[in-house]
């Protein structure tokens, strides 16, 4: 059966995009189509990416990346705490920068990524899927051996070929956030604040790049829904009164650029997440750390493990089930652990009440540096959990 594309990759995000490169350096035939005009440019994010994603994927050269050394943590009834690193942890970056990073790297082959269009229905069939899209207002389809669904956290494929049942509300968190420019540089600092003060059961984050500050917060969305304050009032009251973040903006002077509000999907390790011709990766898949809701490094490793998959189904021409299966053995295998501890840690840490877990997991010194060490994802979370957990969770944890 001849089709027009072997894969097809939908969404240009840092999932879609890493597959696109990983398909390009194996020499795999395939088309990506994403709805905007620039990569990333419109994405609500924090845009923080941790050191050892940046080495993985070599990305070192993102334009306008600010370093990050330092990282502030406020949890309830204790003074902020503040960790600075000898080296850089991560940097701050704006999406629209990434996207534009990650497209070079794919180098000569971008004309086969397809901007400005809109996947719409999709049918999948015993020998092949069929999709149609819409581009600069032109409808037309394209006949795949495989789809790479990378549309983030609503993916398009779910609507025609429900191989899962999407997230709950207790699953998906609501974030509101706002990219704020200002007249004096902030030092590069990521300042996490938890409690109920900051938000509806979540927490609340500020992530400076000198003169451009993304700060946000919140929540799960069942949370969300249940609480009498409006979430926005969080936020604003982080702006306006909440230290030392508050005073730091009115001193550099700041006007706010952008209002952002998205989903984020919280869920841990979701399956299946392959089947019927199609593979979800990156937020589509969940590929999100629930404790964080950090996902571009989780979704540029969904993105690749995909691609490789798809690259060995596309030489054996076989598109089964049964072989796109070794796909979500890939991705939990590479951080599923993140995923599962993290949902683990959430639901201790943000459902039952962070004041108890500020008092058990940030009673030393060591502790703080072993909590800031997991926010910045320089260590995993079942290490952090180990690190800082008293004895009796470590016997627990050590036989899961
Ligand atoms: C407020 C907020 C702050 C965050 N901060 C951070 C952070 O600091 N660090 C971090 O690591 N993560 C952060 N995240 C999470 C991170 O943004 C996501 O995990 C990540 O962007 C997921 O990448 P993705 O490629 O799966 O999806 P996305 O980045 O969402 O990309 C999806 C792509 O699909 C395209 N698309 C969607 N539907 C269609 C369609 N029908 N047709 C064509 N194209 C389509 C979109 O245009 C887009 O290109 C944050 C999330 C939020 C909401």
């Amino acid at each position: 059966m001849t089709v027009d594309t072997s894969v097809l990759i939908i969404g240009a995000g840092p999932a879609g995009l890493t597959a696109a490169r990983k398909l390009t350096e194996l020499d795999i035939e395939y088309t990506l189509i994403t709805r905007e005009d620039r990569p990333g440019a419109y994405k609500a994010c924090g845009g923080y990416i941790p050191s050892r994603a940046l080495e993985e994927f070599e990305l070192s050269k993102i334009p306008g990346a600010q370093y990050v050394r330092s990282i502030r943590m406020k949890f309830p009834s204790l003074e902020m705490k503040r960790m600075d690193f000898d080296e850089p942890v991560g940097v701050n970056v704006s999406r629209g920068d990434l996207g534009a990073a990650l497209l070079k790297q794919i180098g000569r082959e971008t004309e086969r990524i397809w901007l400005n269009t809109e996947c719409g229905q999709i049918e999948s069939h015993g020998d092949l899927c069929k999709v149609r899209y819409t581009k600069e207002n032109e409808i037309g389809s394209l006949s795949t051996n495989l789809v790479i669904d990378a549309s983030g956290v609503n993916p398009v494929t779910l609507r025609f070929i429900p191989i899962r049942d999407r997230p709950t509300n207790s699953q998906m968190g609501y974030a509101v956030q706002y990219q704020l420019k200002t007249k004096k540089p902030l030092e590069i600092v990521n300042d996490f604040y938890y409690g109920s003060e900051f938000s509806p059961r979540g927490y609340a984050w500020s992530f400076s790049r000198g003169i451009e500050v993304a700060i946000g917060t919140g929540g799960l969305v069942n949370k969300v829904r249940e609480n009498d304050k409006r979430t926005l009032s969080y936020l604003d009251e982080l702006v306006s009164d909440t230290e030392p973040i508050s005073t730091e903006l009115q001193n550099a002077g700041y006007e706010i650029v952008r209002r952002e509000a998205a989903l984020m999907p919280l869920a841990g390790i979701v399956t299946p997440s392959c089947g019927k011709r199609v593979m979800l990766a990156g937020d589509a898949a969940c590929h999100c750390s629930p404790i964080t809701g950090e996902g571009i490094h989780y979704s540029m490793l969904g993105g690749q493990k995909a691609a490789e998959v798809a690259a060995k189904c596309v030489q054996k021409n076989d598109f089964s089930t049964k072989e796109l299966s070794q796909y979500e053995r890939l991705w939990t295998k590479s951080f599923g652990s993140d995923l599962k501890w993290g949902l683990w840690l959430q639901r201790r840490f943000l459902e039952s009440g962070s004041s108890s877990m500020g008092s058990t997991f940030l009673n030393s010194e060591k502790s703080v540096r072993v909590i800031a060490e997991m926010l910045a994802g320089q260590r995993s979370v079942r290490s952090a959990i180990l690190a800082a957990a008293p004895g009796y969770l470590i016997s627990k944890l050590r036989r899961a």
